[in-house]
């Protein structure tokens, strides 16, 4: 059973239902609605047909909104414009076209924000260039230094500057109401800067879909981020390290330690982390990713992540299908050998949930020493199935529960495979009736040893107190 997830982007490549079924098969185990791009309406066909297909395959695929976040963009540019090293352009806030020397962007206090020598990166970084003064209105002057041709709409990055946007756009804003009509397990927030955002975004959650609303988590792609990831991690309930903009927003050649530092503080806070962005880049026009992305989603899993993204590959590529296949080989590859995960032991909570911390630790230390099959555990909340993954056993961690969007969200966390299951009546009859449903699913046959850990009485959300070890 593969451990490392895998999330893939629906787009125009992937969603009709004949490919999203194909994607599942393949091994998906989250899709992600992307809202830079597409329309509502398209959203809510996907997230419907995901639905559909999970009922009928038993699968619970997850869905994951990715909101656009603050991004700030250029405006329309007809044919694109030419930026020539050297050259001074004006970037104006005033809702024109990009022509001749002047570019348009969507951020009202651009001018305000940006000083003297502050670096504006357009296009994915691919053109770059230089403040030199700002009039506190609506014009910055800047000079090209690295020059080329500005497309419509392309991304602006401001690595340097502190910007007083808020977290969350207009546009997010209605986007968060759509979502909250689907059936959506996760929700992301692009640029994140701080927990506070996180926060924020919790409480429009809490507004819009009470108890149900879908778990958070939060993009790292600037460099505030990076410095309050700590206190981001906390405030979020998962994080991706967005390597696109991330390689934008600082020097690209710092992104792989930064990646393994975050795996690293989720892996101790026992919240799932996402590696994204280029993984199988080359697979979007090939039938084979190079020897160098085949390494990279390797070294992913070795890191520890839970989950390994998939972009243009699935959203846009020739081969959605293919490199899911091809990266689900990967990560089975890894998995299979000897290669040790990095030993980060999750850090106790304090106050109620201490009870619970250590009776997990002990059924993990445990499922190592007597190297168990599986490791059980009924779950309300999920929290013991977060935990349980934060400790990196080799056991499978089966997750019963009867609540099918838990299950759902639990599909993105390392190692968990979440089963339905109603019949909570005792905690000795549901022991009897979980295992007879893992040995009748294959995943543990007579000889293994496996661990349950549970609350007694049973039904107690949680508390988890009773760790029991059998052999099958
Ligand atoms: C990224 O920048 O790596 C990323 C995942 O974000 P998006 O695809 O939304 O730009």
């Amino acid at each position: 059973m593969r451990k490392t997830k895998i999330v893939a982007t629906v787009g125009p490549a992937s969603s009709s239902e004949e490919m999203l079924r194909n994607l599942m098969l393949a091994g998906v185990n989250v899709f992600r609605l992307n809202f830079s791009h597409g329309v509502h309406e398209d959203h809510a066909i996907t997230a419907e047909r995901i639905d559909r297909l999970n009922q009928a395959l038993g699968h619970h695929t997850a869905v994951l909104a990715d909101l656009s976040g603050p991004k700030i963009r250029t405006g329309s540019a007809g044919s694109g414009l030419t930026l020539v090293p050297g050259e001074t352009c004006v970037i104006t806030t005033r809702n024109e076209e990009c022509t001749g020397n002047i570019i348009s962007v969507n951020y009202k206090d651009f001018a305000l924000d940006v000083k003297a020598d502050d670096d504006i990166l357009l296009d994915d970084g691919k053109l770059l260039l230089k403040a030199v003064s700002s009039n506190e209105k609506d014009e910055v002057v800047a000079k090209v230094i690295q020059g080329g041709t500005l497309l419509s709409h392309k991304g602006v990055n401001l690595p340097k500057t502190r910007l007083r946007l808020p977290g969350l756009s207009d546009k997010d804003l209605n986007d968060l109401r759509f979502i909250a009509t689907l059936n959506v397990q996760w929700v992301a927030l692009s640029f994140v800067r701080a927990a506070s955002d996180i926060t924020d975004l919790r409480n429009r959650l809490h507004e819009l879909c009470g108890n149900n609303a879908p778990r958070i988590i939060a993009k790292i792609e600037k460099p505030e981020a990076v410095e309050n990831a700590e206190a981001i991690i906390e405030a979020a309930d998962a994080l991706m390290v967005a390597r696109g903009d991330l390689g934008v927003e600082i020097p690209q050649e710092q992104v792989p330690v930064i990646q393994k530092r975050l795996v690293r503080l989720c892996l101790a806070a026992s919240k799932p982390i996402i590696v994204a962005t280029q993984m199988m880049e080359g697979m979007i026009s090939n039938l084979r990713p190079t020897r160098a992305e085949v390494s990279d989603v390797a070294n992913s899993v070795i890191d520890g992540a839970d989950a390994l993204m998939l972009s243009g590959e699935t959203s846009v590529g020739s081969y959605p299908v293919q490199t899911v296949e091809t990266m689900n080989r990967i990560i089975c590859d890894v998995e299979a050998s000897d290669i040790q995960l990095p030993l980060v032991e999750p850090v106790e909570s304090p106050g109620e949930r201490r009870i619970s911390d250590s009776v997990i630790m002990a059924a993990s230390d445990l499922a190592q020493k007597v190297n168990a099959r599986a490791l059980i555990a009924m779950t309300h909340t999920g929290y013991s199935a977060f935990r349980l993954a934060g400790h990196r056993t080799k056991a499978g961690i089966y997750i019963f529960s009867d609540n099918r969007n838990l299950l759902r969200a639990l599909n993105l966390v390392w190692g968990v495979t979440g089963i339905y299951f109603e019949k909570f009546s005792s905690t000795d009859s549901a022991m009897v009736e979980m295992r007879k449903t893992l040995i009748a699913r294959g995943y543990i046959t007579t000889g293994n040893y496996i661990i349950y850990v549970s609350s007694i009485p049973i039904g107690k959300p949680g508390k988890t107190n009773m760790l029991k070890l059998s052999i099958v």
